[in-house]
């Protein structure tokens, strides 16, 4: 488990941003290392503002390391070194000197695995990253971004007379469009998915997905998913990750969805989204 203390998070910011301008997000030469074992070599990408871009590629390969040195999520669970530049907007969030919090309240992040508090009521835990990152709201401010996170997400129809019930209460689907709304909360510019799907059924699937084609309009979206018809369905672009025999992840080819799907450049491409490996 992890304790979000103040020394990681340094002290309160001040102000609610208004909902933010979608950002541009660029992996300059990001190289990774969990002791001694190098688990990114260089991968450069340059994920667009308002685009969806979707990461491929086999288990092992780094994906899930990439996408949270992209919020520095990994500061937080684990000890992985890191070499290279992240951009946001041009802005390099790892520079000397920015604290955690202003990569974590422009980046949000959805997990593979639903995990809303469980005991904690629907409100309460679409208001959970507020208190985390220091913003404070007036009463009023949060009932209004309760509704507007819940309604973004997807779910507030279904729950909007039950706010006081725990978020442990809802289905597999419901809890992950939750998820999403809390981290909606903080008015991310981007937002990271990490296999958002995997631990869903095909209705509460397609859900989401109809939810990160709206969402997309208004927040750059990265999600890594092993389900290429999903990949297909909802990204702008798409990068191919490869381990090959103990090497380190690299990019293998990146592009329009479209070109990545029906005329890849690599052999090795043409191979995985077809699903020879
Ligand atoms: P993917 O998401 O593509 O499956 P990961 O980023 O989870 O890949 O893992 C990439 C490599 O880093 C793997 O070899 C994995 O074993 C290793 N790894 C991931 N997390 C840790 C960690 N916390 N400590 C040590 N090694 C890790
Ligand atoms: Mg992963």
């Amino acid at each position: 488990t992890v304790t979000l203390t103040e020394d990681l998070l340094g002290p309160a910011e001040p102000a609610v941003r208004p909902a933010g301008r979608p950002a541009s997000l660029e992996a300059d030469a990001i190289s990774a290392w969990f002791g001694d074992h190098k688990v990114l070599d260089r991968v450069s990408l340059t994920m667009p503002a308002r685009e969806v871009t979707a990461l491929i590629g086999p288990s092992g390969c780094g994906k899930s390391t990439f996408l949270r040195i992209l919020n520095r999520m990994h500061e937080l669970i684990g000890s992985a070194s890191l070499a290279g530049r992240v951009l946001l907007d041009g802005e390099d969030i790892y520079d000397r000197g920015r604290r955690i919090t202003h990569a974590r309240r422009q980046i949000g992040m959805v997990f593979q695995k639903p995990n809303p508090f469980p005991a904690m009521s629907l409100y309460d835990n679409v208001l959970a990253g507020l208190k985390l990152n220091g913003i404070k709201a007036t009463r009023r401010g949060r009932d209004d971004l309760v509704e507007e996170c819940l309604t973004r997400a997807g779910l507030w129809k279904e729950v909007k007379d039950r706010l006081r019930q725990p978020g442990g209460a809802l289905s597999g689907g419901q809890q992950q469009r939750l998820c999403i709304a809390r981290s909606l909360a903080v008015r991310p510019r981007v937002l990271l998915m990490d296999e958002p799907c995997s631990a869903l059924d095909p209705t509460s699937t397609r859900r989401i997905e109809e939810t990160i084609a709206e969402l997309s309009e208004e927040v750059t979206i990265v999600i890594v998913t092993h389900n290429m018809q999903q990949a297909a369905r909802v990204s702008n672009t798409c990068a191919f990750f490869l381990a090959e025999q103990g090497t380190p992840g690299v990019i293998v080819e990146h592009g329009p969805t479209d070109a990545m799907f029906n005329s890849p450049q690599d052999p090795r491409t043409s191979d995985y989204v077809n699903g020879r490996f």
